[in-house]
C-alpha cells in the first residue's frame, strides 16, 4: 500500500530540512514540490523517484491547488512513496491542510513531516529572536495575502492590543497598508520592525527601520517576496544579533569543483561559514571494472608487504573490488596499508581497517618518501590511471619493487559552461576550490579556452594543484595541509583579505 507524506522542506537553508524529512525523501518513489524548495534539497532526491514540479506550469503560473490535489490523488492512490514537498512548514498557510482533507476522504494513508518555517527562522537568521521576556509574552502569524481588488481582512486592533511579537508572511505588496493599519490602531511609530527578505539563504537581506519608516525603506531596498515582516521591541536587538551577516564567508561566491560524491562536506562547510556555493563537479571518477590486474594482486596478497592508496574514491573502488570477488578484509590482514592522507585513511577506517602509514604532508611524493623509508618488500598502489609520477618516483629511488595498478580514470565530463565563464570573467566568482591538479584541468574545460581567470582566487590542497593553476593564470593560495578543514580555513583566510 502507498502512502502520501507531507513534508516541510524549510525556508531556504538545505541544513535546515529535518533528519525525518530527509529519510522521508530517500525513501520516495514521486516527488510533488513547490517553488520555495531549494535546489540543494531537490539534489536529495533519490535518482529513481519522479519528480513532479507544481510550482510553476507553462505559463510561469502555478498549477492551480485543485490540479494539485489530484495529482496527489492519482499517484498516492498507487503502490508508492509520495513525498509531498513544501517551503516551511507544510501546515503554516502551505494549504497542507487542503491537501490532506481530500486524501482523507478517499482512504489515501498520509503522515506530515512538520517542517522549520519561515516565520520563526527568517527573523532568527537576521539575530529576531520572535520572543524574549523582556519584550513581549506572544507572537501571532498573520498571513498579509489578500485577493487581487480586495481589502487586507487583518483586525488591527486586536493585534496591538495583544502587545506580541508579529510576524507577517506573504505582506510584501501590502506593507504599506500593514504598517498604515497599525500605526490607526494606535500603535506607536517608533515601534522597531523589520523585513527579512530571502531568510536563511546566500541572498538573505534584512532592512530595519521603525514601523513609521520601513514601507518606504523597504520601497528604497527594492525589497521582493519571499520576505516576512516582523513587528515588536525583539526587532531592535537584530543590530547585536545578526551572526548570520557576521560569518566568515558571508557574501562570497564560492565554486566547488569536486566529483559530486564527494562534493557534500566541503560544500557543507562552506555553507556553514556563509558562502554561497556553486557545485560544479568538472572531474568524475571511474572505476576500471572489471579491472583484471587489480583482482590478479588481489588474489596474490601475499607478494606484497604494503598496499597504498592515493585517495578515498582508490580506497571505495578496491572495496567493491573485494565484493565482486566475493571476498572480505581478511584478505588484507597480512598485508600493512598505507593511506595518502587522513581521508583515505577514513574511508578504509569505515571498513574496519587502520591505515597503518600516513604520511606528515599528504602528497604522491611525500607518501613515496614514508613508504621509502618503511618498506623492505614489494608495494602495491592501487589507485587513479594518471597517478602523479612522484609517487613511483620516490619508490624507485628506494630501489622498492612495485606495482602501479590502474583502478579508475578521471575524466572530464562536465559540459563548456557559458554561464560560468561569464561569473568568472564579471568577478562574480570569488573563490574555486580545487582539491587536485585534475579538479584545475576540469574547470578550465568547463570554462573553456582564453577565459580571464585573473579576478578568482583558486583555493587549493597541495603544490601539485596550485602550479597546475597557477600556469592557467589563477592567483592561487595553498591550504596548509591537505585536509578539507585546512581548504576551508585557507578560504576563510583568503575572504579576510
Ligand atoms: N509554509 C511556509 C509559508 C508559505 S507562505 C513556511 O512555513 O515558511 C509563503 C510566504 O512565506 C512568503 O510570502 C514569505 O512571506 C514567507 N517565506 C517563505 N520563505 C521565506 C524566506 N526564505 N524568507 C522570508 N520569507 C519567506
Amino acid at each position: 500500500m502507498g502512502k502520501v507524506i507531507l513534508v516541510g522542506a524549510g525556508p531556504g537553508d538545505p541544513g535546515l530540512l529535518t533528519v525525518k524529512g530527509r529519510e522521508a525523501l530517500a525513501q520516495a518513489d514521486v516527488v510533488v514540490y513547490d517553488r520555495l524548495v531549494s535546489p540543494a534539497i531537490l539534489d536529495l532526491i533519490p535518482a529513481k523517484a519522479r519528480r513532479i514540479d507544481v510550482g510553476k506550469n507553462a505559463g510561469c503560473h502555478p498549477v492551480p491547488q485543485e490540479e494539485i490535489n489530484r495529482i496527489l490523488l492519482e499517484e498516492g492512490s498507487g503502490n508508492q512513496v509520495v513525498v509531498r514537498l513544501k517551503g516551511g512548514d507544510p501546515f503554516l498557510f502551505g494549504r497542507g491542510g487542503e491537501e490532506l482533507e481530500l486524501l482523507a476522504r478517499h482512504g489515501v494513508p498520509f503522515e506530515e513531516v512538520p517542517g522549520i518555517t519561515s516565520a520563526i527562522a527568517a527573523p532568527a537568521y537576521a539575530g529576531i529572536p520572535v520572543t524574549h521576556r523582556d519584550f513581549c509574552s506572544s507572537l501571532h502569524i498573520i498571513t498579509g495575502h489578500r485577493r487581487a481588488g480586495e481589502k487586507l481582512d487583518i483586525d488591527f486592533e486586536a493585534l496591538c492590543r495583544t502587545k506580541g511579537t508579529l510576524v507577517f508572511l506573504m505582506g510584501v505588496s501590502a506593507l504599506p497598508d500593514i504598517c498604515a493599519g497599525l500605526l490607526a490602531a494606535g500603535m506607536d511609530g517608533s515601534t522597531p520592525a523589520a523585513v527579512v527578505e530571502r531568510g536563511t539563504t546566500p541572498d538573505q537581506r534584512r532592512i530595519s527601520a521603525t514601523l513609521e519608516e520601513l514601507p518606504a525603506r523597504a520601497a528604497a531596498a527594492e525589497v521582493r517576496s519571499p520576505a516576512v515582516i516582523v513587528v515588536g521591541g525583539v526587532c531592535a536587538l537584530a543590530e547585536e544579533f545578526d551572526w548570520f551577516d557576521r560569518l566568515p564567508l558571508r557574501g562570497k561566491q564560492v565554486v566547488v569543483t569536486r566529483p559530486r560524491e564527494r562534493a557534500g562536506t566541503l560544500t557543507g562547510r562552506l555553507r556553514a561559514l556563509g558562502a554561497q556555493v556553486w557545485e560544479y563537479p568538472c572531474i568524475e571518477t571511474i572505476p576500471l571494472s572489471p579491472c583484471p590486474e587489480m583482482e590478479e594482486a588481489l588474489g596474490h596478497l601475499e607478494r606484497y608487504e604494503w598496499l597504498a592508496l592515493t585517495s578515498p574514491a582508490g580506497a571505495e573502488f578496491l572495496w567493491a573490488a573485494l565484493e565482486r570477488m566475493s571476498l572480505d578484509a581478511r584478505v588484507l590482514a597480512g598485508v600493512r596499508l598505507a593511506a595518502i592522507g587522513p581521508g583515505t585513511a577514513r574511508a578504509l577506517a569505515g571498513h574496519g581497517l587502520k591505515a597503518d602509514l600516513i604520511p606528515e604532508v599528504y602528497d604522491a611524493s611525500h607518501l613515496g618518501e614514508a613508504l621509502a623509508a618503511q618498506a623492505a618488500g614489494r608495494v602495491l598502489l592501487l589507485r587513479a590511471r594518471e597517478g602523479s609520477p612522484a609517487l613511483t618516483q620516490a619508490l624507485e629511488r628506494a630501489k622498492l619493487e612495485y606495482n602501479d595498478v590502474a583502478i579508475y580514470e578521471t575524466c572530464y565530463r562536465n559540459p563548456r559552461s557559458q554561464a560560468l565563464r561569464e561569473a568568472v570573467e564579471e568577478g562574480r566568482v570569488d573563490l574555486v576550490t580545487f582539491t587536485s591538479a585534475s579538479t584545475v584541468k576540469g574547470f578550465l574545460a568547463t570554462v573553456g579556452e582564453g577565459a580571464d581567470l585573473s579576478r578568482i582566487t583558486g583555493i587549493c590542497i597541495g603544490e601539485q594543484t596550485a602550479a597546475e593553476a597557477r600556469r592557467s593564470g589563477i592567483p592561487v593560495r595553498v591550504a596548509r595541509s591537505a585536509t578539507l578543514e585546512a581548504l576551508t580555513e585557507c578560504a576563510v583566510e583568503c575572504a579576510r583579505g
